[in-house]
């Protein structure tokens, strides 16, 4: 009781739930970047090269020779829930795609100065964009350009200055993107890719196209990591599981010892999913020394009707159902793996 009176209640306006669902998104430069290069992949991009300045913040450039969009898209990209992917929710259980919620270029768009060059295979000219808060500014105009997409975000969380203070390090914020850059590169060898910071001459990712998951991982981590490296071949859970798994891990005296060296695809998205994580290092703790950590890249593809990514905006923590089979099923994949590497050693000692 007392004098407090409640205040009415009213609906927030489309503009400040867009604001609070950009920033829920787009949680640091990284983030977007996955965004945007799996829109690119989506798009069957085979190049994709990504320049950055100042750990995203002052710019990402992302740019893809995928199939483009179409003029007449162009009024509707950065709309939140515009999407090419999804009509109905049932289409979910079967996506294909990355996207699906249409939310990457909406969040960008209301947290940074977004432009989008675009030209596909049938138009003549390329078309020049510029958003703001999920609208386009002007029209678009022509402008010279290659078939493809370059997707420019400026100044990201220009209007968010707590969130902008929130980064103390530019450089930290680079290595979280070179991070989601390399990952990609690894799953999607086929494509070539080229992360590099602005004005700088030498990239600090750069591929060739049709390359291979361990090439990469020579190129990208270290030569001898790739050397070592076992393959856990692709293995079809029992029928019911409808999943299977494939990867490459690093053998049982592998001193592995930085970061990074966990990769977790679940249907080509990179995702977490903190049970198969711990449920792989728990595997490794008998064998490795104090201080070492496995490096463990697996591709796990699930039956998508079993998969639910519409858990969480981000996408990034997965859950599916029969979640502790397949778990152990994993874990039985790359214990065989490692124990078949054992076996022809202690094969090799005895002869
Ligand atoms: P979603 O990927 O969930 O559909 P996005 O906001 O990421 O949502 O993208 C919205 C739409 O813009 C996509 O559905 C796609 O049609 C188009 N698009 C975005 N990026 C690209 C790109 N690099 N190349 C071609 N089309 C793109
Ligand atoms: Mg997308």
């Amino acid at each position: 009781g007392g004098t407090v009176q409640p205040k009415s209640i009213r609906k927030l306006t489309e503009d400040v739930v867009n604001r609070i669902a950009a920033a829920e998104i787009i949680h640091r430069p990284a983030n977007a970047v996955k965004e945007l290069l799996e829109n690119a992949l989506d798009a069957g991009a085979t190049s994709i090269r990504v320049n950055v300045k100042e750990g995203g913040l002052k710019l990402l450039q992302i740019t893809d020779n995928g199939h483009g969009i179409n003029r007449a898209d162009l009024p509707l990209l950065c709309e939140r829930y515009a999407t090419s992917k999804l009509q109905k929710f049932e289409d979910l259980q079967s996506l294909a795609t990355y996207g699906f919620r249409g939310e990457a270029l909406a969040s960008i768009s209301y947290c940074s100065h977004l432009e989008v060059i675009t030209k596909t295979h049938a138009d003549s000219c390329g078309w020049k964009a510029q958003y703001d808060s999920g609208a386009l500014k002007d029209d678009p105009r022509p402008t010279a350009a290659n078939d493809g997409t370059v997707i420019s975000a400026e100044d990201l969380f220009y209007n968010m200055p707590l969130r902008k203070r929130a980064f103390r390090s530019a450089s930290d914020e680079y290595t979280r993107i070179l991070d989601v850059v390399t990952k990609y590169a690894v799953h999607n060898p086929q494509a070539s890719w080229v992360c590099k910071k602005a004005g700088s001459a030498l990239p600090d990712v750069s591929t060739s196209v049709d390359s291979t998951a361990r090439a990469n991982i020579a190129l990208l981590y270290t030569p001898s990591l790739a050397a070592e490296l076992l393959e856990v071949p692709l293995t079809h859970f029992a029928p019911k599981l409808g999943a299977s798994c494939h990867g490459w891990v690093s053998n049982a005296n592998s001193n592995w010892a930085r970061n990074g060296g966990w990769i977790l695809f679940i249907n080509n998205r990179l995702v977490e999913s903190t049970k198969i994580k711990k449920a792989i290092h728990g595997l490794y703790t008998a064998f490795l020394a104090k201080g070492a950590s496995p490096f463990v890249y697996l591709s796990l593809h699930i039956d998508p009707a079993k998969v639910d990514v519409n858990v969480h905006p981000t996408k990034s923590e997965v859950h599916f159902l029969h979640e502790d089979e397949i778990v152990d099923a994993v874990v039985a994949a790359v214990d065989k793996a490692l124990a078949g590497a054992n076996a022809s050693r202690s094969f090799t000692v005895q002869t």
